[in-house]
């Protein structure tokens, strides 16, 4: 039966199914670590990253150097590294990454066009024997001048200029602010599979990336303010510019944001500097603020501690709900404007609550979306039986899944396969009923099988043996078998294969 087209558009994800919008119908090493449970830099083999952006907010351009030093995290010698080159499925209306329903809501002026251009790219102090690669562009091949052992590491070094589209998706600059997001070649990730070079699907966040240490300067005009990932460790003006430096231990990928008129709110919650900037309401940006603080509270009470010293909640130009980056949550501000409280809430929570899955605990996104994906919506469902009660619980259960659910079941009858892959989705609304949806239902199924003490511990310790780690499903199931006594697999594979039992 062919899958039904979404009524309204819905864009990734991360969120207008949270939104309930569319109901409408590397090795760790073991080495010491700081009060946060970080690292030294070197400490553990992991890649670093120095990049250097000046910003042109009018000329929408980003100038930048960028420092990799690739470490071989690997049990296996490397011949080659890629990168991938986000900005460059920008480029054309046909390989944009939107449906082409979405088309119209990610570029209101009409399209407009975003690259990346290399003027140096080096390995080890050499020109690089290097070649783009992809129908769009969006791979970047190093083939090494030897092999890289295990433990060892090669030194690119880029400059580039990236031209940012006027879009109000996660890459581009809308009216209030300038989305800084996959905007830097990122190394992609060798695993079992070898390396995944994955394009930038319409569909889904299709990214996978491995945990390494950024420092990552921005240079912009002084009337903008600048936001995002780790910790700003320095200020400097001259010049006519301001510089902000960002200290990003320990993050799987750097997301930042620019705009004249953000306004910072912070508290402290566990530990943690939560700031809510915002620039449409005061109130809204308040209320954002409690929300954060409590969904950080909860999730370090029932995975663990939150790692990073702050976490930032950014209202955004965006035209979804929300989208999540290391440390940083990016919200649209129609959430802020239309006084949807409810709505924002559980936005926020939902983008939260990927700090811990997708953020700390990384995964295949595009193999294994469910296992960031349906994991965040069932504990934005749990951060609501924790905070409000169990009656509560049950309430946003119904509104945001179960209805959804019920409805869609009437207009097709076929089965829901929460293990559905990325790059196989078709399209967002049948990615966001069947991953978010029905894998909220998954682990709501699972959570009263195992009972609420079993199941929480089980997150717990997925969590600390995942920490800062890529997951596979097995590591999963290896928790929660744990916790059990029992092997749940069996369980989660009737679901992941569209076929649960009655
Ligand atoms: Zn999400």
């Amino acid at each position: 039966m062919k899958k039904p087209k979404p009524l309204i558009c819905i864009g990734i994800i991360c969120v207008l199914a949270a939104a309930g919008i569319i109901f409408l119908l590397p090795v760790f090493t073991g080495q010491a670590t700081d009060e946060n449970g970080l690292h030294a830099p070197g400490e553990r083999l992991q890649s670093v990253y120095e990049i250097d952006w000046t910003l042109d907010p009018d000329g929408r351009t980003l100038t930048a150097n960028q420092h990799v030093d690739y470490v071989n995290a690997e049990t296996v010698p490397l011949t080659e590294v890629y990168f991938h080159l986000y900005p460059n499925y920008f480029a054309t209306e046909e390989s944009a990454p939107f449906e082409e329903s979405e088309m119209k809501n990610a570029y209101p002026n009409g399209f407009s066009a975003g690259k990346i251009v290399f003027s140096r790219i080096e390995a080890d102090g050499k020109p690089a024997d290097c070649k783009i690669e992809g129908d769009s562009g969006g791979i970047l091949n190093i083939r090494l001048a030897g092999p890289i052992e295990p433990g060892a590491h090669v030194s690119c070094e880029f400059e580039y200029e990236v031209t940012l589209p006027e879009c109000v998706g996660r890459f581009g600059a809308g009216d209030d602010t300038i989305q800084l997001c996959n905007a830097y070649p990122i190394a992609a990730v060798y695993d079992d599979e070898g390396w995944n070079l994955d394009p930038y699907y319409a569909v889904g966040d299709p990214f996978y990336s491995d945990v390494s240490n950024y420092t990552v300067r921005i240079t912009c005009p002084p009337e903008y303010t600048v936001t995002g990932s780790g910790q700003r460790s320095k200020l400097e003006t001259g010049g006519g510019t301001t510089s902000h430096t960002f200290a990003c231990p320990d993050v799987r990928d750097v997301a930042f944001v620019a705009g004249k008129g953000l306004r910072p709110v912070s508290a402290e919650a566990a530990g943690v500097r939560v700031t809510s900037w915002h620039y449409s309401d005061e109130a809204a940006g308040k209320a954002a603020l409690r929300c954060a603080c409590d969904a950080v509270e909860v999730f370090s009470d029932i995975f663990g501690r939150y790692p990073y010293p702050e976490l930032n909640v950014i209202e955004s130009d965006l035209y979804y709900g929300g989208m999540e980056y290391p440390n940083a949550v990016l919200i649209t501000d129609r959430l802020y404007r239309q006084g949807a409280r409810d709505t924002l809430e559980y936005v926020i929570v939902h983008e939260v609550a990927h700090q811990w899955w997708y953020g700390v605990v990384g995964s295949d996104q595009i193999d294994d979306p469910w296992l960031d994906e349906a994991l965040t919506e069932f504990s934005t469902l749990l951060f609501y039986r924790e905070r409000y009660g169990e009656t509560r619980f049950r309430q946003v259960y119904e509104k945001r899944i179960g209805l959804s659910l019920t409805l869609f079941d009437y207009a097709v009858s076929e089965p829901k396969p929460v293990g559905l892959k990325t790059s196989e989705a078709g399209d967002n609304m049948w990615y966001t009923v069947v991953v978010y949806k029905q894998g909220a239902r998954m682990f709501r199924d699972l959570h009263e099988k195992m009972g609420d003490d079993a199941f929480k511990s089980s997150l717990k310790a997925y969590y600390q043996n995942m920490y800062l780690g890529n997951a596979a499903p097995s590591d999963l199931y290896l928790a929660l078998n744990g916790a059990t006594g029992t092997d749940c697999s069996g369980f989660i594979s009737a679901y992941l294969i569209g076929r649960p039992a009655p």
